[in-house]
């Protein structure tokens, strides 16, 4: 069986990503992605503020929990003006979010409580 041929696939993905939930385009790269993909941020008291679980109110920026994003974002000053504050932010926060998430995952794997049976000795 030759049928199989490894021809050029259409996939031309150009534009937002599809799927579901709202786009918002990063403050960073200028990038469209899906919400749930971005990490919100808010200001407060002249801080960003990371807002992953978007409880805040009020006017958010949208940004890859990347630092090459973040960077590039307060490069570009695009937090003052995404989010309608003047002066500069203090972007330690939101720094020390993307850290967390993007630290690789080396928790050890902790037993349950499953493996922890009381020994009944049948006397
Ligand atoms: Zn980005």
């Amino acid at each position: 069986m030759a049928g199989r041929r490894r021809g050029p696939v259409p996939a031309r993905r150009e534009g937002p990503p599809q799927g579901h939930g709202p786009i918002r385009t990063c403050v960073g790269c200028r990038t469209r992605a899906l919400a749930e993909e971005l990490l919100r941020v808010v200001a407060e008291d002249g801080n960003l503020i990371p807002d992953p679980r978007r409880r805040h109110a009020g006017r958010g920026a949208w940004l890859h929990p990347a630092k090459a994003c973040l960077d590039s974002a307060e490069k570009k000053r695009a937090f003052p003006r995404a989010l309608r504050v003047a002066g500069p932010l203090g972007s330690d926060l939101v720094r020390d979010q993307i850290g967390h998430v993007a630290r690789p995952t080396d928790d050890p794997v902790v037993p349950g409580p499953a493996g922890h049976r009381k020994q009944v000795d049948p006397s």
